[in-house]
């Protein structure tokens, strides 16, 4: 296995390696098992990466929980490409999940019960929620037990070795698609990759609404 890239070919990698481990798909239905591995996506900036993100699972079988935001300043869960989203996480046996903005909890029938807070404050961080599991909250957010890719950087390693060889006992994956989506070896690079992708999007968006760009 190559370097640790934040790249889809390095995710196919962890995923592999999590099945050669033998970690079972786990959802946040119930608490944590031996052999566990939650794979948790917070679509923090784009659904087109998260639907990326999302094929490549189901190709290789696995199977994720996606959360999306009901107000997020990028994309819009009621367009088009929101409803093909969410259509096709469900179509690929994902769970979906809200990615909340503290303290609305608002779930409807488009959300498993189930919540993780978008930037949180270590104040409400663990604190639970009624009426739906929070994703930080123990037994499910333990020390040891977690692994994030936050800022493209991994605080404690990339986890495929310890994956492929079934160290962690269960775990819980945070992945954001887009940083492995889209192109560049710094946040910096990437967030223009996702600037250049938008731009070509809003094109597309803009022909369709019969502007005329000529
Ligand atoms: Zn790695
Ligand atoms: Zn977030």
């Amino acid at each position: 296995m190559g370097a640790c890239a934040f790249d889809l070919s390095h995710y196919r990698e962890l995923l592999e390696a999590a099945k050669a481990g033998g970690y079972s798909w786990a959802r946040f239905d119930r608490i944590p098992q031996p052999g566990d591995l939650y794979v948790r996506h917070d679509v923090d900036l784009s659904l087109e990466a998260a639907v990326e993100m999302a094929r490549l699972e189901h190709e290789l079988g696995a199977r994720a929980t996606y959360f999306l935001m009901t107000e997020s300043s990028f994309y819009n869960l009621d367009s088009r490409v929101g409803h093909y989203a969410q259509r096709q996480l469900r179509e690929w046996g994902h769970a979906v999940g809200l990615h909340a903005v503290h303290p609305r909890a608002e779930l409807d029938d488009r959300f498993d019960p189930v919540i993780a807070w978008h930037n949180p404050d270590a104040e409400y961080m663990s604190e639970p929620i009624v009426g739906a599991v929070n994703v930080m909250e123990p037994p499910y957010f333990t020390p040891g037990h977690y692994r994030s890719d936050s800022n493209a950087h991994w605080r404690e390693g990339c986890p495929h070795e310890q994956l492929a060889t079934g160290e962690f006992e269960w775990l819980q994956l945070l992945v954001h698609p887009e940083i492995w989506v889209y192109d560049g070896e710094t946040m910096r690079e990437t967030m223009e990759s996702l600037l250049a992708a938008k731009r070509a999007e809003w094109l597309e968006h803009l022909a369709n609404d019969r502007i005329d760009l000529t």
